[in-house]
């Protein structure tokens, strides 16, 4: 019998956890041929979501928990579960249930017929401003236009990977994570399904635009180096036209004599120079800051407890494996 994992990051979701699990049993009835976990991924919340997981999981042993030491954010929490999720295939729902878990029976069809990554696109997003909407497809457009590896649009976390999908993710050593982009990076069959985006059931979006703004330029920081380029093309252009406009104010000095106003083009000249030199200086400072971070070689997370099904992997072994730069053994199916 196959195994099917999902991982729940939750971040105080306390008000979500009832109907998702409810759903989540009801998926299991669907079923019947594939043995399920249910790995909660507990991102340092606040409120009584442990609790309430482990009430689950003594009733029921198909739930299983991770919690972290703290909050990491959602890509680290899903790169977490990567390490401790034991399923053969592996979906990933967000616990507010903006994610229909029903639609993983769907998913699971297209695994069987041998596909690696069968992810949910998006047709409608209730619940969302305008503004989300509009910069979200405004992102993914940009960040296509300078990648070289298709990226899937209007989609998020939710997608079935198989196991050697869930592998490959795993070979990421980075620590400032964009999972969206490695789902692309990875390669493998992949395929979507379209589904309506519900609203949350309950609680609050974790998000707000500070936090776009920053996925937004660690998608792209990530993903390309585009920017850089960018910046050198535009650089020289800009010195191409400040040495046009130089010669041609020497040789007008020369012929016509010197030429004491000229106050507001050599102003314009200095603040358009000193601006695009600021924003190409900014541009390499996010380069050289994920360098930064990179070549730190910080563990990427602390688990505080694990209780599931695997009990081979503990958390220390795990943690030790994490920090020595040994290169582990990965079987590739
Ligand atoms: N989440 C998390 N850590 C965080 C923020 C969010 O694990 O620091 C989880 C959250 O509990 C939810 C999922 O990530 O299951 C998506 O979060 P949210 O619904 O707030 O994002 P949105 O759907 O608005 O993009
Ligand atoms: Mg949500």
């Amino acid at each position: 019998m196959k195994k099917l994992s999902i991982i729940i990051p939750m971040y105080n979701e306390e008000e979500s956890l009832p109907h998702l699990y409810k759903r989540l049993d009801k998926l299991g009835e669907s079923i019947p041929n594939y043995e399920l976990e249910f790995l909660f991924v507990n991102d340092g919340s606040k409120d009584s979501s442990l609790d309430i997981v482990k009430a689950y999981r003594k009733s029921d042993n198909r739930v299983c928990y991770l919690n972290l030491s703290r909050n990491y954010g959602k890509e680290v929490a899903m790169g977490a579960a990567f390490d401790y999720v034991t399923g053969d295939a592996v979906a990933i729902i967000d616990a507010d249930l903006q994610d229909p878990p029903e639609l993983i029976i769907d998913m699971l069809k297209y695994y069987e017929e041998g596909y690696d990554d069968v992810f949910a696109k998006r047709r409608s997003r209730d619940g969302e401003t305008w503004l989300k909407k509009w910069t979200s497809k405004k992102f993914y457009k940009i960040l296509q236009s300078v990648s070289k590896v298709p990226i899937q649009t209007d989609t998020g976390d939710f997608r079935l990977l198989s196991r050697r999908a869930i592998e490959a993710l795993r070979a990421f050593p980075e620590k400032q994570r964009y999972t969206k982009g490695m789902f692309s990076l990875i390669g493998f069959k992949k395929k979507d399904i379209e589904f309506d985006r519900d609203p949350r059931v309950a609680g609050e979006t974790k998000w707000n635009y500070f936090k776009l703004i920053d996925l937004a330029i660690e998608g792209i920081t990530s993903f390309t180096t585009a920017p850089l380029r960018l910046s050198t093309i535009i650089g020289t252009i800009t010195a191409f036209c400040a040495f046009v406009y130089m010669i041609y104010t020497v040789v007008k000095t020369i012929v016509t004599g010197v030429d004491v106003p000229g106050y507001s083009s050599l102003i314009c000249v200095m603040l358009f120079i000193g601006g695009i030199q600021l924003i190409f200086l900014g541009i390499i400072g996010e380069y050289l800051g994920r360098i930064f971070t990179e070549v730190k070689r910080r563990p990427l997370y602390f688990i505080d407890e694990y209780s599931g099904t695997d009990n081979s992997k503990s958390p220390i072994t795990n943690e030790i494996t994490k920090n020595c730069d040994t290169k582990i053994e990965r079987d590739f199916e």
